[in-house]
């Protein structure tokens, strides 16, 4: 079963969202009767086009307005096919993103009192503060920065270093940060409309603030980027001759990508050979694991043995028995 909020993050990055009657009623579980009455969803200004109901092809049309003698209003829009296509109001409603309304429940279920900033207009706001590990990290939302928003660029978060940032991408690794990465949760992946509110399924989102703290951290302490990154492995690909890759290219593949299979995909494609993500999940387990990689155990090490790279390769050229299974 569909969680409601699954029907509109995808839309949250669009400036401005809007949702077509036609479109609330079509998701299943009553999922608009709650988002409607959760006060996500909040009616927007009707259409002024349609499309004929009727026809396959469809087309928009502008609507016409009128007033028969008995003074009710008409609404319709001409087709090539229908002729004169009578519509109801209720056909032409539309819906739109409470902006206002989803932050403070978001911030609710977190259970931060007082009230959320907004920061950026419609694009980001903090939230408040939570309790983590004995401290208080802000907490921000933010959204309306890729490709289907007007502005293409996340906002700089530097100025909150500690933040935890919610994000309503699936896959928060595809977010390309310019300046500080920040520590990341999917909301998809942790918030469930219910009744009462949004609720956080804690067993999920504390590892992924865990781990999104290594990543972050590693991306701050190095200066490599995705060009070096590339450019050191197509480098030892060449120079050694060989597909098998140290670990520390491989965990940095890992926490670059976010996640084995994506490192895989990554390594894959710039190696030109099959990397499996059975064999990044071995480098990163050889590297203490995920939960060390979080405690930032080894992040010193392999920010350094990455960088070091270039004038000592022959020491961090690992050949281990079970890296042949790969094969
Ligand atoms: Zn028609």
């Amino acid at each position: 079963m569909h969680d409601s909020l699954d029907y509109i993050w995808p839309h949250i990055e669009y400036c401005d969202p809007i949702f077509e009657e036609s479109l609330v009623r079509s998701w299943n579980d009553d999922a608009f009767e709650k988002l409607r009455r959760s006060g996500v969803l909040e009616q927007a200004e009707a259409t002024d086009y349609f499309a004929c109901p009727y026809c396959e092809d469809t087309y928009l049309e502008e609507i016409i307005a009128w007033e028969t003698p008995a003074g009710i209003q008409r609404l319709a829009i001409p087709c090539h096919e229908h002729g004169r296509v009578i519509l109801s109001p209720e056909q032409l409603r539309q819906w739109s993103v409470s902006f206002d309304r989803l932050v403070y429940l978001l911030a609710a279920g977190l259970g931060i009192a007082g009230e959320a900033v907004q920061i950026e207009p419609w694009r980001l706001w903090r939230l408040g503060k939570i309790n983590w590990q004995g401290g208080l990290r802000d907490v921000l939302f933010t959204r309306g920065f890729d490709a289907r928003c007007a502005i293409s660029s996340p906002p700089d978060l530097s100025r909150y270093p500690n933040a935890i940032v919610l994000l309503p991408h699936a896959e928060t690794s595809r977010v390309k940060w310019e300046h500080h990465v920040p520590t990341v949760v999917s909301l998809p992946e942790v918030a469930t409309l219910r009744a009462d509110g949004i609720e956080f399924d804690h067993s999920i989102m504390l590892p992924m603030i865990a781990e999104a703290d290594a990543i972050a951290r590693v991306a701050s302490e190095s200066r490599l980027n995705m060009q070096d990154l590339k450019l050191i492995i197509s480098r030892e690909v060449k120079s050694i001759q060989t597909h098998e890759l140290t670990d520390e290219i491989l965990v940095r593949a890992y926490i670059q990508e976010g996640s084995f299979r994506k490192a895989a995909e990554f390594l894959s494609r710039e190696t030109g050979q099959e990397i499996t993500k059975d064999k990044v999940h071995r480098a990163v387990q050889r590297s203490g694991g995920t939960t060390a990689l979080a405690r930032g155990e080894d992040s010193d090490s392999i920010v350094r043995t990455v960088a070091s790279q270039r004038r000592d390769r022959t020491k961090k050229i690992q050949r281990r028995p079970e890296d042949k299974q790969d094969k």
